[in-house]
């Protein structure tokens, strides 16, 4: 897969439309289209991974600043307190639609027991 056929990377190129909330060097959030949950923010690095554990073994940094900048945007959205919920599908079986790493960021509301 290639960048010009990525959702995602057209989204970090602003090719496409996207609620970003927050961007880093390396990594962008933005809300999800579809919202499963009262704030429901995609966290993706801006490098192309298709699943989150190819992102950990080529790139560990970039999976750490995902997951600090998921923090920024929970403070930023006022559910740190009161907690939420980070999460990657990783391989269709899991839901996975999108390839390109992405970092789930659920919360605002009760998201009930382990999973939901
Ligand atoms: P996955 O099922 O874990 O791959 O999650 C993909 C997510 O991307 C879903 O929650 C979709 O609602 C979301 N999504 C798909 N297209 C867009 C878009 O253009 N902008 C923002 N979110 C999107």
């Amino acid at each position: 897969m290639t960048a010009s056929d990525c959702l995602f990377c057209r989204i970090v190129a602003g090719e496409i439309p996207a609620t970003v909330v927050r961007e880093t060097p390396t990594a962008l959030a933005f809300r999800d289209i579809n919202p499963q949950a009262s704030t429901h923010v995609l966290v993706v690095p801006k490098s192309h991974h298709p699943d989150v554990v190819a992102l950990a073994k080529a790139e560990p940094e970039a999976l750490a600043e995902v997951f600090a900048v998921a923090g920024e945007v929970a403070e930023a959205e006022g559910i740190a307190e009161g907690g939420y919920r980070l999460l990657f599908n990783t391989g269709a079986d899991a839901g996975q639609t999108v390839f390109h790493a992405h970092l789930h960021l659920l919360g605002g509301e009760w998201l009930g027991g382990l999973v939901g």
